[in-house]
Formats: structure tokens, sequence, C-alpha cells
């Protein structure tokens, strides 16, 4: 079979630790054979980042920028302990928080589903995506306790120096008090990504908040979305025979357990961290969640939504066998080659991307997985192998497909 050339390169951001070792595995045993792989390799396992004073990962971030698409091995994020173990010049920060602010995105994330692993929601039939925005609320809150007789307001002091003050309560007792923001820019930012992905991937767009409690803050939210859907999108909506709307948080949850699944589910930022958490847990495992970084100007970057399985690493640096599961590395390549074939107009590449897909979820139906799915699969002939084992195995199903 003659590889199938690709155009454009692709972003390739290696990473760190176990993830790094099926990395390259996926890249040797299931994409090389078969594709001219045209990458432009950033290097973002943490002793390259700190020789670089991280300087690497704003210039992946930048050539995902230019080229379009990305795709990303699970890297460290230091803390104490990584200082030490990687003798770190500093403790550098999220590259996923880097390039996510570089590219003002969402992050999609949705569950793979695999036969003999049945959602523990019984009436699931296709994954629930969860869109989850990644800029303010709680996560840059500013908060404090107060005493009995305290009284607590917000005050807001616009550029000429005027102020506005609203009472929050006067406390009786002790207790605490919180302010948050938020920004229209990232809003709109967020709105429109999940208006793009989800005519990307010809799904309904549902938009959850508070808006009947939270009546200026959610409710900014909310007419945020319906203003630019009206606007920029509502016809193509249209024409994809996919619909949006918006709906209460508990109606949402109410109405997301009653579904057959299928859709978008857009969420505010605590929301989507909490509703993600239960998503994956509730179709399976967390190392079978793939997710996507989209830019309100249409720029993706692919990653796993697991992290660099550390303690499977520390097994595997001792010479013991590991059997880690490779599934969402492997789909986030496939998500990346597809987008790539999709923008440069090679079918060829798009085909190949969704038959390892095929190739994957059919290794299973076979009966072949790794440790952790086969503790969670029902499936009668079942057999675990290891961490290499298990990309030949997904190797020999694609022979069978191609
Ligand atoms: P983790 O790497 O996701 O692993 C946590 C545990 O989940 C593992 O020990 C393993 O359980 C199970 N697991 C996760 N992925 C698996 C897979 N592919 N196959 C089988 N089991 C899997 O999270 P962590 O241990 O909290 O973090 C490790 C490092 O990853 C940290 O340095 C963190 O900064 C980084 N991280 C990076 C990203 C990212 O780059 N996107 C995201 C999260 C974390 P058992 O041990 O029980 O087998
Ligand atoms: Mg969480």
């Amino acid at each position: 079979m003659e590889k199938i050339r690709m155009k454009t390169p692709l972003v390739e951001m290696d990473g760190d630790e176990m993830t790094r070792i099926i990395w390259q595995g996926i890249k040797d045993i299931l994409l090389k054979p078969y594709i001219d792989l045209k990458c432009e390799y950033y290097d973002l396992g943490l002793p390259n980042r700190n020789d670089t004073d991280d300087a690497v990962t704003v210039d992946a971030a930048n050539a995902i920028k230019k080229y379009g698409v990305g795709v990303k091995c699970a890297t460290i994020t230091p803390n104490a302990a990584r200082m030490t173990e990687y003798n770190l010049k500093s403790m550098w920060k999220s590259p996923n928080g880097t390039i996510r602010a570089m590219l003002d995105g969402t992050v999609f994330r949705a569950p793979i589903i695999v036969p003999g692993v049945k959602p523990r929601v019984s009436g699931w039939k296709q994954p629930i995506i969860i869109a989850r925005h990644a800029y303010g609320d709680i996560y840059k809150n500013t908060e404090l306790k107060v005493s009995a007789g305290d009284s607590a307001s917000l005050t807001v002091t616009a550029a000429d120096g005027t102020t506005r003050t609203a009472l929050i309560h006067e406390f009786s007792g002790d207790g605490v008090i919180m302010g948050m923001h938020n920004t229209d820019a990232s809003i709109s930012s967020f709105a429109r990504s999940c208006f793009n992905y989800a005519l990307d991937c010809k799904k309904d767009l549902w938009f959850s908040a508070k808006d009947t409690i939270s009546k200026t803050y959610d409710h900014r939210f909310k007419d945020i979305f319906q203003e630019i859907f009206d606007a920029e999108y509502k016809d193509a909506f249209e024409k994809a025979g996919i619909e949006y709307f918006y709906t209460l948080i508990d109606d949402a949850v109410a109405r997301i357990i009653r579904s057959e699944g299928g859709m978008i589910w857009a969420c505010k930022n605590y929301d989507g961290d909490v509703m993600s958490d239960m998503i994956a847990t509730a179709f399976g495992s967390l190392a079978m969640m793939s997710s996507v970084l989209v830019s309100p100007d249409g720029k993706y970057e692919y990653e796993a939504a697991h992290g660099t399985v550390t303690r499977h690493y520390y097994k595997h640096l001792k010479g013991e066998e590991t059997s880690t599961n490779s599934i969402a590395t492997i789909y986030a390549w496939t998500g990346a080659l597809n987008k790539r074939g999709e923008m440069d107009n090679i079918p060829e590449l798009c085909a190949f991307a969704k038959k390892l897909e095929a190739a994957t979820i059919k290794t299973i139906e076979n009966g072949i997985m790794t440790k952790e799915l086969y503790l969670l699969s029902d499936a009668q002939d079942k057999r675990s192998v290891n961490t290499m084992q298990f990309l030949q195995e997904v190797n020999n199903t694609l022979q069978t497909l191609l």
C-alpha cells in the first residue's frame, strides 16, 4: 500500500512519562507504516520545557495558530515534588493553561464508547459531549470571612472615579462572602466555539445556567449566547438540521439523564468541571475520554483527557509490565489527522483516521483490552494485554479493515 501523503504539517506536541512512551508506540506501529507523516515537532516534555524556559510551549501554541491543527501528548504540570525530581529552574505553568490562554479556546470532552462497557445510565446510547467554559467565575474569585456586625457590599469604581455600591448582606452572625467576574469577550468566545463545534459535528447544542436566580450574571451568559446565535448561526444550524436551546441547569440535568445522549452540553466553568467528571465516570473510565480545544477562529488542538499516568510509568522504569490504555491518545491522533484531512481536502487521510478508530473499537469488541477496561467489561471471551501488545493488536485489526 502506498503511504498517504499530507500537505500541511500537523503540530505535534510530545509529552511526559507513560504517555510519552505510548506516543512513540502509536507513531511507530499505527501511523508511520501508513502515512507519510508531516509533523512540526515540539517537545513539551518537562526536561525540554525547562531547558527552553518554557518557550517551546509558546512556540507550539503559535504553530497551532499558524497551521490550524495540533495534537498534544499529556504533560506534567510541575508541583514542588517535580521541582526536585526534574531539577527545575522554575515551577513552569501548565502547558494546557498556556495554550488555552493563547488560543482563547473552549474545551470539548467526549467519552469513547466501547462494546461490553455499558454506561451506568442504561438509556445512554451515544456520547454526551461537555463544552466547558474555561475562564472566570469561582476559579478567579475573591473571598473573605466576615464577622457578626459586619456589613458587606459590592463596589464598582468607574474609569472616571464615580462609584456604584450594592449591599450584599448585613451580618448578625459570622459568615463568608465571595466576589467573582466574567467578561463579555470571554463569554462570546465560548459561545462561538460551541456553535462552531456543534456545526462541525452536526449535533444539537444545549446551554444551561441558572438565570432565574442569577438574574444579571447568569442572564448575561444566556443573552450573549442567544444574540450571537440569532445574528451569526441560526441559518447554518437550520441547514445542518441541528438545534440550539437554552435551559435551566437543573432542567438540563434531568433531561440529560432521561436522554439517549448524542448532544453537546455547554456549561459554565464550575458546572462543566463537575459534570464532565460525572459524564466520564458514568460512561466507564477516565482513560476513555477524548478532549479537543477549539478556538473561536477555528483552530483545533486534540489530546487525551487523562494525565501522564505516573504510577504506571514508575512501574515501567522498574522493568515491570504495564497495561496502560492508549485509546484516548489514539483518538487524539485520529481527531487531528481527520481535521487536517478535512482542511486540506485529503479524503484518504480522513478515511484512514476513521478506520483506525474503527479498528480500536473492534479490537475491544474482539475481547482484547488493557487491564482497567478488562475489569469493567462484561464481554464473554476477554483477555487483558500489556501496553504495547494492545497497539500491536489494534494494528492487526487495522490490517483486516484496510
Ligand atoms: P492521570 O495521569 O490521569 O492518572 C490517574 C490514574 O488514573 C492512574 O494512576 C490510573 O489509575 C488511571 N489512568 C489514567 N489514565 C489511564 C490510562 N490511559 N490507562 C489506564 N489507567 C489510567 O492523573 P494523575 O496521576 O493525577 O497525574 C499524573 C500527571 O499528569 C501529573 O503530573 C499531572 O500534572 C499530569 N496531568 C496532565 C494532564 C494533561 O496534560 N492534559 C491532565 C491531567 C494530569 P491506576 O493507577 O489505578 O491504574
Ligand atoms: Mg474536575
